[in-house]
């Protein structure tokens, strides 16, 4: 297990949940990192936006979920590392353990480190993890183009913020959170994968 799975494991039991455990990290083979956003109804409804980085997925909770308009600024709350299998996870988490509810991949795909492409620039994600400044160009099903997560403030005012680039897939009138709520992964509805596996 890697460092950064401790966490993950710390806070789950795995004769409980159906959750991926933490010695399938590294399950996916190199080559385009991953992403994820995972629409999550646990106590209260959020999406979780998972990056690959360094053979784990980084991870932040997003309370209203992505938007498309670049006016927006989505508050992105960071949560711990979660294995690269949990990419594939849908299902319910039972009562009474850590993060209890239903999950579903409302989207997923591969990105792109917009930062590292830039001549002037060239910083990796963990370097711009650590200087809170994100950017990245997302090929999902509902959502693409490029994102930048910024991290505000310091210390217990720390926040980081999703925001959608100026570009020419930011679309003000398009709004995949409510017109596309189901998974990419089986199709299902949350309410479905709650009935159908709780
Ligand atoms: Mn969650």
């Amino acid at each position: 297990m890697t460092k950064h799975l401790k966490e993950y494991a710390k806070k789950r039991d795995f004769a409980q949940t159906p959750e991926p455990g933490d010695e399938e990290a590294g399950a996916r083979s190199g080559g385009t990192p991953v992403f994820v956003i995972q629409k999550h109804k646990a106590s209260t409804l959020h999406y979780d936006f998972r990056l690959e980085v360094g053979g784990v997925l980084t991870s932040w909770a997003v309370p209203k979920g992505p938007s498309l308009d670049s006016r927006h600024k989505r508050l992105a709350v960071p949560t711990e590392d979660h294995p690269l299998a949990y990419a594939d996870f849908e299902g319910v988490i039972p009562e009474g353990e850590y993060g209890a509810g239903t999950v579903i991949v409302w989207d997923r795909g591969t990105y792109r480190n917009l930062r590292a492409e830039k001549e002037d620039d060239g910083a990796s994600m963990e370097e711009a993890l650590e200087e809170g400044k994100v950017e990245v160009w997302l090929e999902g099903e509902k959502v693409r183009g490029g994102f930048a997560l910024i991290r505000t403030g310091t210390g217990e005012d720390a926040r980081w913020l999703l925001i959608k680039l100026r570009d020419g897939e930011a679309d003000a009138r398009r709004d995949p959170v409510t017109t596309e709520p189901d998974s990419v992964l089986s199709g299902r509805s949350i309410e479905a994968v709650q009935e159908e596996e709780g």
